[in-house]
């Protein structure tokens, strides 16, 4: 018996591919679009006919940051048909560059203009429970004909007005947990490794096969992997008024002309989490981790882990559905969104993701103690921390974050795993519920409006 809901979240959905730079403010709103869309395509003929115009009306974060996150190019590539996963990022910055350009929106047998006009970053507040809303309307002669109000509620998750948080999945979990308390006593009552577990839930959820589940997660790695390598061969400056160098290729070459210094191993790490960050910054394609802001961390263990210490493929897996289980408590029982808890919620879940990925891998008994105990201390020491990104870009302190996340998240691993079980004094849960509480009391201004802390500092440079 779970104490609330049980997770039904897979693997695939908290591991999602799409463009930079923010799942809550890119990948989010596009999917909102892309299901308004849906919607317009099944209106009558009579409704359709009367349609004159199409507006978005962007809250909270997303019209504080919308802008430096490219969420208005969103939207119109989700009222466009374009989906995340294959969507082309050079295609995407390429639009509303010509504010002069309009897109046509189908609506029954005919279309409907969009363009910048139609796009509207409101500045007043707006009564909703999440942070980062939007409103979709279809009008005639300035009467809602069509109204649909979605919620991102970070990593590319998003809910419509009106239906439930957790989506009603037809499959029942075999394992249903929502803690790691239950979690625990879940693998002990059945004496389970947690990777049978996940994986068991894994395939009754998607309807997969285990093979089919193994090939995805490689393929998640390797779209991980990818976005690492091309941010180390990338130069030149990241888009956006900051004309922020890329560092990634350079740190690259540092690490590897020290070979012989015990810093190279972390000049190499940071290297590969700077990599896919200025990716994501770039609006290249990344992994969602569980965020596109914190998609530097995973990839950047996940290639040291196997380029530097050669973890074959199967133990890779093993440490992503670790990491993965993290990412799930974390959003069922708090947030992983920078909106609603600041920046704790985003790096400070991806450290404890890789925290939880390090161990496992390290432990092919896979002590499900030692890896709720590294996933805590990660989380422990990025409570409070604020999510204030400069200009609104997903830049500074973002990059250097997920490569200081990354760091955390590996002596996170060594503390959890020298010494007895019994030096771990705080849980997983508690830890959870405490950055919830701190979410809670932090103020909006430095939950991802870009009107306070590092934000305001751009001014005195
Ligand atoms: S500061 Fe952290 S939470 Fe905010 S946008 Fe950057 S990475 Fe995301």
């Amino acid at each position: 018996m779970t104490s609330s809901t049980p997770i039904t979240t897979s693997v695939f959905d908290l591991f999602k591919v799409g463009p930079g730079p923010s799942s809550s403010h890119t990948i989010g709103p596009m999917k909102a679009a892309f299901d308004f869309r849906q919607r317009l395509g099944s209106l009558s003929p009579d409704v359709a006919q009367q349609a004159d115009a199409i507006h978005v009306h962007l809250y909270g974060s997303l019209s504080a940051t919308g802008k430096g996150h490219g969420t208005d190019r969103a939207v119109v590539a989700g009222l466009l048909g374009w989906q995340p996963e294959t969507t082309d990022p050079d295609a995407l910055l390429g639009l509303l560059k010509d504010s002069a350009v309009v897109y046509a929106v189908p609506v029954g047998d005919r279309t409907i203009s969009i363009g910048p006009e139609q796009i509207y970053f409101q500045r007043k507040r707006y009564d909703s429970p999440y942070a980062n809303t939007m409103v979709l309307q279809l009008l005639a002669h300035d009467q809602v004909l069509l109204e649909a109000e979605y919620y991102s509620i970070g990593g590319g998750f998003i809910i419509r007005k009106g239906e439930p948080e957790t989506p009603l999945t037809t499959a029942s979990v075999p394992y249903p947990y929502s803690s790691m308390a239950e979690l625990k006593a879940l693998l002990k009552a059945h004496s389970l490794t947690l990777d049978e577990l996940l994986i068991t839930n894994e395939m009754r959820l998607t309807g997969k096969s285990r093979s089919e589940v193994n090939r995805r997660l490689d393929q998640i790695l390797d779209f991980m992997h990818k976005a690492v390598r091309r941010g180390l061969r990338q130069k030149g400056t990241l888009p956006g008024s900051i004309k922020l160098s890329r560092k990634a290729p350079i740190l690259f070459q540092q690490a590897k002309g020290m070979s012989h210094s015990s810093d190279s191993f972390l000049i190499f790490l940071n290297a590969y989490c700077l990599a896919a960050s200025e990716e994501n910054a770039a609006g290249g394609i990344v992994v969602t981790a569980p965020t596109s802001g914190a998609s530097g961390v995973i990839p950047g263990l996940t290639y040291l882990a196997k380029h530097h210490f050669h973890y074959d493929r199967a133990t890779l897996r093993a440490g992503m559905l670790a990491a993965a289980a993290v990412g799930f408590l974390v959003k069922h029982n708090a947030s992983i969104s920078g909106a609603e808890m600041g920046c704790m919620g985003e790096i400070g879940t991806a450290s404890a993701m890789g925290a939880a990925f390090l161990t496992r891998c390290a432990q092919p008994n896979g002590s499900i103690s030692a890896i709720e105990a590294a996933a805590e201390i990660a989380i422990e020491h990025h409570l409070g921390m604020t999510c204030d990104p400069i200009g609104g870009y997903v830049q500074i302190p973002c990059i250097e974050r997920n490569a200081m996340g990354a760091v955390k998240a590996y002596n996170a691993f060594l503390l959890a795993t020298s010494g007895a079980a019994s030096f771990q004094k705080i849980s997983l849960d508690a830890v959870i519920k405490v950055m919830k509480a701190t979410g809670r009391d932090m103020s909006t201004k430095y939950k991802e409006t870009s009107e306070a802390g590092l934000a305001l500092s751009a001014t005195e440079c």
